[in-house]
């Protein structure tokens, strides 16, 4: 099929931002030739990265280059702030392939056009970005007549105009990058802080380019909001669609996604939710750590779906006459608006749906709660001196036992979830929860009086066992799937829920088999997150492995516990920890970040729900104030600003002293507390 033959049936297709909702289908795109490494539909989705060195310092730039492509980044961006930059791109590059290593580069511009008309004659591609091409950031809100915003677009038209036909000539690549926290006060004028506003801010440029026959562009839609990010990037592809315009490649990445478990989390659960879908062509992890350890990330994310065309049998409708009076029909059938969060809506049983956030179970279904220490890595701790229980941010909600019930009475912030066989045996029935399986459901006897769980799947659902399920309003289903491809197969699971106006609360279950940490981490937040980020699931449950040793099952049960809750948090839908909105530094980094960011994290980790901006620079600083509750963010060398919300409220204080002075700020809005040191693990 044509490219032209490609789009058009997906114009036809109304609401359609992906190929397919219940197969794993790769987005068709046209490919953008960058160096000798083309991008696009046609090829590998690709990893790249971004340096950190001053890209004044030649050797130090040329060395950490070849770190990155030795870590696996297939292209590398070098920030340019300035002519001065753009022109050493061209002993960065030169030395490169001195040194045999001929990995595209891309020049990274922030309002410079001269930068950014010299660096595409000296390098495979430039990334742009329009909040702040041809715009400075005033922070004005301006009322737009219709004239007055064509004029803007005329001015435009004529800085931006250069530089692609510079690109055309050279054969140079182009990026139009949009950042949620750098969009310009035009764009925010008319279309608000949205993932509109970001879809129309890279449409403006683009439709310039395709009125030049220049088509040599990647887009992104970044964002440190996974939500956000999610909609837009969906956004954007309707909206190429429904313009005519061609179906580009996307980078996909979530902005200042943070380090360490936190920042992998929250990338997994933006990159992993798009991936899914079959979007995106190239991907750029964003941590807070030096960039070799990030294209790692990236490659773990991207390899998930080498083969997953042929592993995933997803059932592709309801049409089967055992699902005849179901009502999806075909693959790109969905109840829901995926270009703006809502949460499905579902009555309350004890604390799950309505209006509770989502809970987390934990699994002890191979530990035996024997001990007051085996609930420690689940943020429940005794303390013999006062004898009583405590917990820190992260205890579970619930641990789900199956066949060997606790010892001992559980503290009273946990309850006790147990196979409906066992639970039917116990004395006290009251407070410990069953869980059946269809089969025992339908001819059970005894149920609890105020929540029952219910094992189900997709292929479960029938007329009759809808009609059960919504009877009885004392359930909570636990949905899961042996899919691969589980998060659109559970999707679908929650579409039917929808159009068979269930409200029950539904908890997700994901069980994988002993993965090493890090990929047990970006798989779970892809899968959980993905349907929390289209407001889908009352809670987690994450089954461990199947393993013999205690205390290998006890250290895991720990990291898992922390999964989930860094799940719920990156996909924004329950806040357990303090949020750090950190940026992964680049050349233009004013302070050492990732020493900086480890000491606010130190002196503030305990301020749950608490959200810290930390800006190597101004260009995506206040934008992304907006999503913080504090920020801090280099305006000189060792200069900060520090702003409460989106205002500053000290303009250049030095680093030696600015953390202290953040934490002042925090304190004054009565916000601060002393952490408990005894709760840590
Ligand atoms: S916010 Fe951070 S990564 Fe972005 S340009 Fe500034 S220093 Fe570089």
């Amino acid at each position: 099929m044509s490219t032209t033959q490609i789009f058009n049936s997906l114009i036809e297709s109304g609401n359609r931002y992906a190929n397919s909702l219940t197969e794993y289908s790769r987005r068709k795109t046209i490919t953008v030739n960058i160096g000798d490494v083309p991008m696009g539909s046609d090829f590998p989705i690709r990893v790249q990265s971004m340096t950190t060195v001053d890209t004044l310092d030649t050797i130090g730039s040329v060395e950490q280059t070849i770190r990155m492509v030795e870590s696996g980044c297939e292209y590398v961006r070098i920030t340019a702030p300035s002519v001065k930059e753009a022109q050493n791109l061209d002993n960065i590059r030169k030395e490169l392939r001195v040194r045999g290593y001929n990995v595209p580069l891309v020049a990274d511009i922030h309002f410079t056009p001269n930068a950014a008309e010299l660096a595409a004659r000296l390098v495979e591609k430039v990334r742009i970005n329009p909040g702040n091409y041809a715009d400075k950031k005033r922070f004005e809100t301006i009322d737009y007549t219709e004239s007055a915003y064509q004029a803007e677009l005329d001015r435009i038209r004529e800085k931006f105009l250069p530089l692609v036909k510079i690109c055309k000539e050279y054969g140079t690549a182009m990026r139009i990058g949009t950042n949620h926290g750098s969009l310009s006060d035009r764009i925010l004028s008319r279309y608000g802080d949205t993932p509109l506003g970001m879809v129309e801010s890279a449409l403006e440029f683009l439709r310039i380019c395709e009125d030049e026959n220049y088509f040599n562009i990647v887009l992104s839609m970044k964002a440190s909001n996974t939500q956000v990010m999610v909609e837009a990037y969906r956004l954007l592809c309707k909206k190429l669609n429904e313009e005519g315009l061609k179906p580009y490649p996307l980078h996909l990445g979530v902005t200042e996604a943070g380090e360490g478990e936190d920042g992998r989390i929250k990338s997994a659960v933006g990159i992993g939710t798009l991936l899914e879908d079959g979007l995106g062509d190239t991907v750029r992890v964003s941590l807070t750590e030096d960039p070799e350890f990030e294209a790692p990330v990236a490659k773990a994310l991207i390899d998930r779906y080498s083969n997953r065309k042929e592993k995933s049998t997803i059932i592709p409708s309801f049409t089967s006459t055992q699902h005849s009076a179901l009502s999806i029909q075909n693959s790109f059938d969905s109840p829901i608006n995926p270009f703006q969060y809502f949460r499905r809506s579902t009555h309350e049983v004890a604390n799950f749906g309505g209006h509770n956030v989502p809970r987390v179970i934990a699994d002890y279904s191979q530990i035996e709660v024997a001990q007051h220490e085996d609930l420690k890595p689940i943020g429940h701790f005794y303390l013999p001196l006062p004898d009583k229980w405590t917990m820190n941010d992260l205890g579970a909600d619930y641990i789900y036992t199956a066949q060997n019930p606790a010892k001992y009475m559980l503290p009273m912030g946990l309850k006790e979830i147990l196979d409906a066989s066992v639970w039917a045996e116990q004395g006290d029935k009251l407070n410990k929860f069953p869980l059946f399986s269809i089969e025992a459901y339908q001819v059970a006897p005894e149920k609890h009086a105020t929540l029952n769980f219910l094992s189900t799947s997709l292929a479960d659902l029938n007329e009759a066992l809808v009609e059960q399920i919504k009877a009885d309003k004392t359930l909570v289903l636990v949905v899961a799937t042996n899919n691969e491809h589980a998060m659109p197969e559970l999707r679908r699971l929650f579409f039917e829920l929808i159009n068979q106006e269930i409200t029950t609360p539904a908890v997700i279950l994901r069980k994988y088999s002993d993965l090493p940490e890090s990929d047990f981490q970006l798989f779970s937040a892809t899968d959980c997150g993905g349907l929390l980020i289209d407001g889908f699931g009352d809670g987690i449950l994450l089954q461990l492995p199947d393993l013999s040793e205690k205390a290998e099952l006890i250290t895991k049960s720990k990291s898992y516990n922390s999964t989930a809750f860094g799940i719920l948090q990156a996909a924004r839908t329950r806040m357990s920890k303090t949020e750090y909105i950190s940026c992964p530094s680049c050349g233009r980094t004013l302070f050492d970040l990732q020493e900086t960011t480890a000491m606010i994290r130190k002196r503030t980790e305990h301020l749950k729900g608490v959200k810290i901006g930390i800006m190597g620079c101004i260009v995506n600083g206040p934008g992304e104030m907006a999503d913080a509750d504090y920020g801090y963010v280099g305006v000189g060398k060792d200069k900060i600003a520090l702003y409460r919300g989106q205002n500053v409220v000290k303009k250049s204080v030095h680093a030696d002293n600015a953390v202290n002075e953040l934490i002042e700020i925090i304190k004054e809005d009565g916000v601060w507390f002393e952490p408990v040191n005894d709760l840590e693990l």
